[in-house]
């Protein structure tokens, strides 16, 4: 009997959290390192926000609340739904969760049996195709493609629907490309849902990025879409956009009352609740309107600074990178510099040497931490499957503009060291890293 279930074999990660032990090794050893790897607003949390958890502690509401979460927020919740998607929510079909990554293990753990095929963004946030697999489902990837904005339309998701689809998630805006689905693209995908698929089958729409839009966009949501509300697990949370990823606060709105008690019941087998003095900060991110100056102050930061990042990444050879719609992340196709810098040839050679892990994009990743302090996230880190051929690196705008201008003059530089790359790969963290 093997000590550890075969299952946890199945289990993914999230690598922005691994490559913090290389960011680590690089840091001990006296280098200054530029995070374009964070996938967490550089804001604070509102002081309003801030004040009020403190006030509840002070007034002792510090014990075990409702599971599904406390009223007040649960209201906060349905009149924010209410508000921003034109849509009527009971505050039973809504559940608080510590974050908005635990609804998707609870809707693969809700919905999905062993073989039941379930579509998503490739790519995408890693834990959807962590918990596809981990549940034993058939992962069916739905590619997103540069040319069009990492958008899609009905068409492209149609060619993927067959009888065994149990689940179909959705994210918009995206993380890692910043694409975004317009009204019309959800409207015609509301259209294939309801024409093609059984009613049980049902959509995640990960909307944690939705106060986070550039160019005056606004935020569109599949829920707003006739027959959707009663097909679809709608979830958000307060992370990203109120820059309050360390609270914890996250939410899930159901199609009814008895799948919101299946996720409140999965909340009271794990961790029986979220503290409820951060749920009162919580409601009063949605309701006290100095929330949104700060949301906009925090928007507007992260505009400019794309507004500068993309047209510089894009003067480097080998570098084309797109203008992301929103979340706050670039996505630029860097094969033209694994190109120029021989990383197609050295990936040939480990791979004909022993099995590796190694990726051009990988590899590129790993030479512009360890030898240029610029660190970025890889394209294998948004969903392995499908994967290959794909050679794009994620930077993350959560970085002040200063050092956005150094990380980026630093690539520039890498751009040109052809030899320094072949060193790396040669030497013995090349080695280490790569086998
Ligand atoms: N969904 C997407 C698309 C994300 O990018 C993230 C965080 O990076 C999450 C969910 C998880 O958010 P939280 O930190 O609220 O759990």
């Amino acid at each position: 009997m093997p000590l550890i279930a075969r299952r946890m074999s199945r289990l993914g990660t999230e690598n922005a959290f691994k490559l913090g032990d290389d960011i680590q090794r690089c840091v001990d050893r006296g280098m200054d390192i530029i995070r374009f790897n964070l996938g967490a607003p550089d804001f604070r949390s509102a002081p309003h926000l801030n004040r009020i958890a403190g006030a509840a502690l002070d007034a002792g509401r510090s014990g075990y609340c409702d599971p599904a979460g406390i009223l007040p927020f649960r209201q906060a919740i349905t009149d924010h739904v209410r508000n921003t998607r034109g849509v009527e929510v009971a505050p039973d079909r809504v559940v608080v969760t510590p974050g908005a990554k635990p609804p998707i293990g609870y809707t693969l753990q809700t919905y999905v049996d062993e073989g039941d095929e379930v579509i998503y963004p490739s790519p995408g946030f890693p834990i959807y195709e962590s918990w596809v697999r981990f549940v034993g489902a058939v992962p069916v990837p739905l590619p997103l493609s540069e040319d069009r904005d990492f958008a899609f339309t009905a068409d492209d998701l149609a060619a993927l629907i067959t009888d065994r689809t149990k689940l179909i998630i959705l994210c918009s805006p995206s993380n890692p490309t910043g694409g975004v689905l317009s009204r019309d693209d959800l409207a015609g995908i509301a259209e294939l849902v309801r024409e093609r698929c059984r009613p049980d089958v049902r959509v995640y729409s990960d909307e944690i990025y939705e106060q986070i839009l550039f160019d005056g966009l606004e935020h569109e949501s599949i829920v707003s879409h006739p027959g959707m509300p009663e097909r679809t697990v709608l979830a958000s949370g307060h992370s990203k956009g109120f820059a309050m990823t360390g609270w914890r606060l996250g939410w899930a709105v159901l199609p009814t009352g008895e799948e919101a008690a299946i996720f409140k019941r999965i909340n009271i087998n794990i961790m029986s609740c979220v503290p409820p003095f951060l749920q009162e900060a919580g409601a009063a991110a949605y309701e006290d309107p100095a929330s949104a100056v700060e949301v906009r102050r925090m928007v507007g930061a992260f505009e400019r600074r794309r507004n500068r990042i993309v047209p510089a990444l894009n003067r480097i050879p080998g570098v084309r990178c797109r203008t992301p719609k929103g979340a706050f992340y670039v996505f630029p196709d860097v094969s033209g510099l694994c190109e120029r810098l021989g990383v197609y040839d050295a990936c040939e050679r480990i791979h004909k040497v022993a099995p590796s892990r190694a990726t051009p994009a990988g590899m590129l990743q790993m030479f512009l931490l360890y030898r240029y302090g610029v660190a970025t996230m890889d394209r294998a880190s948004f969903g392995r499957i499908g994967a290959e051929g794909q050679d794009f690196l994620r930077l993350s705008i959560a970085n002040g503009m200063e050092d956005i201008r150094r990380g980026v003059e630093r690539i520039e530089e890498a751009a040109e060291d052809a030899s320094g790359f072949a060193e790396f790969v040669q030497n013995e963290d090349g080695r280490a890293l790569f086998g």
